[in-house]
């Protein structure tokens, strides 16, 4: 009963936890509560298991604080999706083999109790071998382009055919072989599942896996008689199923579109081959447009994450201000490699968060501002989003800075983005490309900036 009462509490605290990550004034609050329920669940778990298990559970322990803290600690903001990847397909595998272990030490599971090991190993090992295949693509241990299998759909259809037979059969008849069939059928299906999701989609992939681990959790509280687990393993489900959905309507396309339509990417040269110039400027030509616009955008991208360029971006900013610009960022709901990706790196360098200005707020009057300045930004600015129906990209909506008086794109070379489309934002007349690292450019257009 007093357990049952504090896997309630520890509930509590991950719903209030949701609420309070769903705004920036009460994230890190809600992160706080979070990681303090679990530890409540955690504890509590411990005594409770503690007189059958306790040198195991302490090896456990100690094995995943020893591989998860240095992990969590050294992983660069970049390389957070494929971290979460291995973490999210490490639960799943694990909800499989501890729903494996207890249907193994039962002499007589009731219908109930197969059903659940059978969801459970099924989803887990789908979870697991499929967030491994994204990890490999998002670490480039392997091509991060969707890869067609010969007869791929055929052979997908056929393993997903073989798994539900199994199920039903290990539903019928417990049988601890079937169970290790329907694991191996679930890996193949993993694969096979995230194989020809490429390029950009893959961390709307990860979203989805980590909404599958969720249910194989919530389904390993039923094998374990385990509230707990079913309460947060359905939260893990729902809200990954939520961010599943904004992040591919936040990309302009229908999930089923991003997981079998193959976000095929294209070559970053110009599709008909015909020479375009682009125009390179100086920092001391940037700084000029800047330091006397009247009102200029800032629209951060993946490379000020990579770059670092977070706090030149906030002192160039201040330094702008202080001469009368009006300034504000754009925050695409993609930018970046996760969702919010951005805006946590602002916040970091302590831009105020009502500078931080979304799509609706900066399209409408995009025409009336100076300078769009694109910095380590490229998919989201894209103009063959919005025009170009053949754009692998087409749908997903965009920064209209094309319309702006004029551009200003920061980058290091003439490489495409993420989603290996070339961009004619580059070749734009009212566009200034300035080549060179985010953070560095930055630096020193504050400093050009001063000297005016
Ligand atoms: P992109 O990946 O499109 O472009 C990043 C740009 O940054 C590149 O042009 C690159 O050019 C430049 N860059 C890289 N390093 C540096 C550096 N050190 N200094 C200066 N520039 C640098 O980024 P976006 O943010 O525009 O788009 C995000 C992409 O990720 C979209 O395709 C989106 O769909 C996808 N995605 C995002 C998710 C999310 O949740 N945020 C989830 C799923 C997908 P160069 O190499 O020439 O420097």
């Amino acid at each position: 009963m007093t357990v049952q009462l504090i896997y309630l509490v520890a509930a509590l605290c991950f719903i209030l936890a949701l609420k309070g990550l769903s705004t920036p004034r009460y994230a890190r609050a809600g992160n706080l509560l979070g990681a303090a329920g679990m530890a409540v669940a955690v504890v509590t778990a411990f005594v409770h298991g503690v007189e059958h298990n306790g040198l195991l559970i302490v090896v456990a322990i100690v094995l995943g604080v020893a591989v998860g803290i240095p992990a969590a600690r050294s992983v660069k903001m970049t390389a957070i999706p494929q971290m979460v990847a291995l973490f999210n397909g490490v639960g799943g595998a694990a909800a499989a083999l501890v729903a494996f272990t207890e249907f193994l030490g039962v002499t007589e599971p009731d219908v109930l109790f197969r059903i659940a090991t059978v969801l459970t190993v099924l989803i887990g090992s789908v979870s697991f071998s499929g967030s491994v295949v994204t990890f490999l693509k998002l670490q480039e241990l392997m091509t991060s382009r969707p890869v067609v299998l010969p007869f791929g759909q055929i052979l997908s259809i056929g393993v997903a055919a073989v798994s539900v037979v199994l199920a039903v059969a290990v539903s019928v008849v417990p049988s601890g072989f079937l169970l290790v069939l329907l694991a191996l059928a679930g890996l193949a299906f993993g694969v096979l599942f995230v194989l020809p999701v490429g390029g950009a989609d893959v961390p709307i992939a990860i979203s989805l896996l980590n909404a599958f681990t969720g249910l194989a959790v919530a389904a390993s509280g039923y094998v374990l008689a385990n509230t707990l687990l079913i309460v947060a393993g359905t939260l893990v489900g729902a809200s990954g199923t939520i961010l599943t959905r904004l992040m591919a309507q936040a990309m302009g396309r229908p999930l089923a579109n991003i997981l079998f339509g193959a976000f095929t990417a294209v070559a970053a040269t110009a599709a008909s081959g015909e020479q375009r110039t682009v125009r390179a400027g100086t920092v001391e030509d940037v700084a000029i447009l800047l330091g006397y616009a009247h009102n200029v955008v800032v629209v951060p991208g993946y490379g000020l994450a990579v770059a670092q360029a977070q706090h030149a971006a906030r002192e160039l900013v201040a330094q702008l201000e202080g001469r009368g610009v009006s300034v504000s960022y754009g925050i695409h709901p993609v930018a970046g490699r996760m969702p919010g990706h951005m805006n946590v790196l602002l916040a970091e360098a302590d831009v105020p968060y009502d500078q931080l200005k979304e799509l609706d707020d900066i399209n409408p009057g995009i025409t009336s501002v100076d300078v769009a300045l694109v910095v380590g930004a490229n998919d989201v600015v894209n103009p063959g989003a919005r025009d170009e129906p053949s754009s692998p990209i087409y749908g997903m909506p965009i920064f209209d800075v094309d319309r702006a008086k004029s551009v200003v794109f920061m980058k290091r070379s003439m490489r495409p983005g993420f989603a290996g489309v070339d961009n004619t934002l580059l070749y734009n007349p009212k566009t200034t490309l300035l080549f060179g690292d985010a953070k560095d450019s930055l630096t020193k257009l504050l400093a050009a900036v001063k000297q005016l």
